[in-house]
């Protein structure tokens, strides 16, 4: 390495938000992260919502709720809905056509 050119490069702390720490090499003196692979869903299996700014939160209040089960009860209660439309603007029809 040229001398006086390169940053220095010394061993780091890294602090995950979930509270793992371990050591590195890095040019920055502090590493403070969101998620590492201690936490990732990745590596974790399970499912995290990374809501940082409440997004998630607005969304429930305004919407209610998502379910995968709500949404087929609801795509259900459409088809019905539907069917019974088109079910009912057909006889209408015959009697438009008897009459
Ligand atoms: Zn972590």
């Amino acid at each position: 390495m040229k001398p006086a050119i390169h940053p220095e490069y010394t061993e780091v702390t890294v602090h995950c938000a979930c509270g793992a720490t371990w050591k590195t090499r890095s040019t920055s003196k502090d590493l403070h992260l969101d998620i590492c692979s201690n936490c990732h869903p990745f590596f974790t299996g399970r499912q995290k919502l990374i809501d940082t700014e409440g997004r998630v939160d607005r969304f429930t209040k305004k919407f209610g709720a998502q379910t995968v089960e709500k949404r087929k009860v609801a795509a259900k209660a459409a088809k019905e809905t539907k069917a019974k439309k088109a079910t009912g603007a057909r006889k209408t029809a015959a009697k438009k056509k008897a009459s």
